[in-house]
């Protein structure tokens, strides 16, 4: 191993964003070294959120009520400080995103807008094993319209043997299914095998039968580079806990394209804050929306949510997405590379079945571990691995570019040698 982890040393040193793992805070553990895989699932803590937040009570307590015109940041607009550049990293214009609510309720208001099936055009084509909230939330918007799932949700499958589905099976449903087909909602990065998807190619394979496009982008948002306008994606939600590192449970993200901006038909559950900006506070009856994703809003800002998520977007913009995706590009394969190699050093029956192509991949790895039980992970999280276990044997773990280093990489390859070791056979 002490080949790789010079070559850590290597590029750690050469790495010009290697200073942003200071910008985190890293979680306590009894090992010398954390080594934090979970971004995928929950994002470290950006040490500047504290401050983004007491602006907000230092506010709160000085103007109360007039805060939401007083504030150095007034709450009344607050959400639009985060348009811009969370716009930048989704690859839109700055009105095609807002932040609101969590994710699967977005994905819910969405479909009201986005999902109106008739009695000839109801269905819907899902990847299997899509997230679980996903699946009730397309599964419980067809029974609402008065469908039944098994009929109207097509899910597309991994070939027998395979692990991750091929553009052109997809493409194959979308023409088998296409005088049917209502809707594609996909995830632009599955979680659970890390797959990275064609959203490009879905987006016009689907438009191409006439049906309407949405992504869910929790795994994909931060992490890899997306052309959301440019794709003509139809619409897209992310949550912003996950890669963004904006905290358990913060604000959700969501675009709608621009081309759908000035639609005011499309139906849609309406609240005060998607309306005309003019005269929402005289309170008329009859609603009149913003033009862009901001009329989707229902409620006024939650300011204290969306604080960590400014505090996290300037860090993204100082860093870059480009920069940080061919650091991702790298990271990744490095840790691909010392995975393989104690794979094979411990002839261990260990399987990475997300794809080594990185144009299919984000900063995730997932590990099938065949057999090895649930031991093998335990025993490398008490030595400081921060990974994701999921039933029934995969060990999910995510490099992050901006806070995890090729040094990580090494030590979890380490702490991997020495855990199968005892399983060697
Ligand atoms: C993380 C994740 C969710 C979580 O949904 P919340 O509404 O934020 O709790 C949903 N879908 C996918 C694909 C996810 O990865």
């Amino acid at each position: 191993m002490q080949e790789y982890k010079e070559e850590a040393k290597n590029h750690d040193a050469q790495d010009a964003l290697a200073d942003f793992r200071n910008s985190f805070y890293f979680p306590e553990t009894e090992a010398d070294h954390c080594v934090y895989f979970t971004g995928n699932s929950l994002g470290l803590q950006p040490k500047t959120v504290r401050d983004e937040i007491d602006i907000e009570l230092r506010d709160w307590a000085k103007y109360g009520v007039e805060g939401h015109f007083e504030a150095e940041h007034p709450w009344f607009s607050y959400h639009e400080l985060l348009m811009e550049p969370a716009a930048k990293m989704v690859g839109a214009l700055p009105g095609e995103v807002v932040h609101m609510n969590g994710l699967t309720t977005n994905i819910h208001l969405l479909m009201v807008s986005f999902y109106s099936p008739t009695k000839h055009r109801y269905k819907i084509i899902c990847e299997a094993k899509a997230f679980p909230s996903d699946q009730y939330a397309l599964e419980s918007q067809v029974l609402f319209h008065g469908f039944n799932p098994h009929d109207a949700i097509v899910e597309v499958h991994p070939r027998k043997g395979e692990h991750t589905i091929r553009q052109e099976d997809i493409e194959a449903a979308i023409e088998e299914h296409k005088d049917e087909l209502a809707l594609v909602f996909w995830g632009g990065v599955n979680y659970y095998t890390g797959q990275l998807f064609d959203m490009k190619g879905i987006t016009e394979a689907a438009h191409a039968q006439g049906a309407v496009v949405g992504f869910d982008l929790a795994h994909a948002a931060g992490n890899v580079p997306l052309e959301l306008h440019n794709w003509d994606v139809d619409f897209a939600a992310w949550c912003t806990y996950k890669y963004f590192n904006s905290g358990p449970g913060s604000v959700g993200g969501v675009f709608v394209h621009h081309k759908h901006a000035n639609t005011k038909n499309l139906p849609r559950f309406a609240g005060w804050w998607g309306y005309n900006k003019e005269k929402r506070f005289k309170m008329e009856s009859g609603f009149d929306p913003i033009p862009g994703a901001e009329g989707w809003q229902l409620s006024n800002a939650p300011v204290f949510a969306m604080a960590p998520h400014l505090a996290s977007l300037k860090i993204f913009e100082k860093a870059g997405m480009d920069r940080l995706r061919a650091k991702s590009v790298k990271l990744t394969a490095f840790l691909e590379r010392i995975i393989n190699h104690v794979a094979e050093k411990n002839t261990a029956e260990i399987e990475l079945i997300t794809p080594s192509d990185p144009d299919a991949r984000g900063a995730q790895l997932s590990i099938l571990a065949h057999g090895y039980g649930k031991g093998l992970f335990h025993d490398i999280q008490k030595n400081g691995v921060f990974a994701d276990w999921r039933e029934p044997n995969v060990i999910r773990i995510a490099p992050v570019p901006l806070y995890n280093s090729f040094y990580d990489c090494y030590k979890f390859g380490e702490l991997l040698d020495n855990a199968l070791k005892k399983y060697k056979k």
